[in-house]
């Protein structure tokens, strides 16, 4: 067995022993395997070993390399889970199924304008800064309800799932815990939270999808 699909195996089984834990079955947590500055060879060892589900955080480098790893895999499912900006917006529905980071109004109306001119449909998430961090994207909590009723309302743009990513010096349970409360609060289904150091965590707390990068593909550079 390779050391990748190894890692892959191990994560399950963390995946599925969590999963019980939180009295769900292993098949409701979606793992995403985040490839992000790993080499298209690596991506595919991972679809060898049963991998669809792929994350990456920059449109550049996922459409050059996933487009044709999806003519080669077609189950393909691709997340964006990084910052983006408008002017990339349409490569970004053309290029992913899904769309985890959605955080303010002016990106709402670009992903409608792209989506209608594409017509690709792309699910869409908005990404909350549960730690209030300036520097770092995400709606601030407080704005959700605001922000989600622009969505609905103003753009008819649907929203199906909420990410995050707690601040590094915070016990992650507590924010994994808040984001499950507003999650449900407002009927969002999709719950994306929890990253290789704390994706067990996270699926005790609720995520229905977790981000786990280099405990999958090792170490990035
Ligand atoms: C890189 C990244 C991950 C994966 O991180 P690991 O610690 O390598 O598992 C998850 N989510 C986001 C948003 C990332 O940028």
């Amino acid at each position: 067995m390779t050391v990748l699909s190894d890692n892959l195996k191990k994560v399950r089984q963390g995946i599925a022993k969590a999963a019980k834990a939180n009295g769900r079955a292993a098949d409701a947590v979606k793992l995403i395997a985040v490839s992000k500055g790993k080499p298209p060879e690596d991506v595919r060892a991972a679809m060898k070993a049963g991998q669809d589900v792929f994350g990456e955080n920059r449109v550049q480098e996922a459409k050059s390399k996933f487009q044709p790893l999806r003519v080669l895999h077609p189950p393909l499912e691709l997340h964006l889970i990084g910052p983006l900006q408008t002017n990339k917006v349409e490569d970004a529905v053309k290029t992913f199924d899904v769309i985890q980071t959605l955080d303010r109004p002016a990106l709402a109306e670009a992903l409608v304008r792209a989506m209608k001119k594409t017509g690709k449909a792309p699910k869409i998430y908005i990404q909350v800064n549960s730690g209030h961090e300036p520097q770092k994207s995400g709606i601030d909590p407080d704005e959700l309800p605001m922000f989600l009723k622009f969505c609905h309302e103003t753009c008819g743009l649907t929203i199906e799932g909420i990410m995050c990513i707690p601040p590094q010096s915070d016990d992650p349970k507590k924010h994994f815990k808040f984001i499950k409360k507003i999650a449900d609060e407002h009927q969002l289904k999709h719950i994306s939270m929890g990253m290789s150091a704390d994706y067990e965590a996270a699926i005790e707390c609720g995520a229905t999808e977790v981000r786990v990068g280099s405990a999958i593909f090792g170490k990035r550079d």
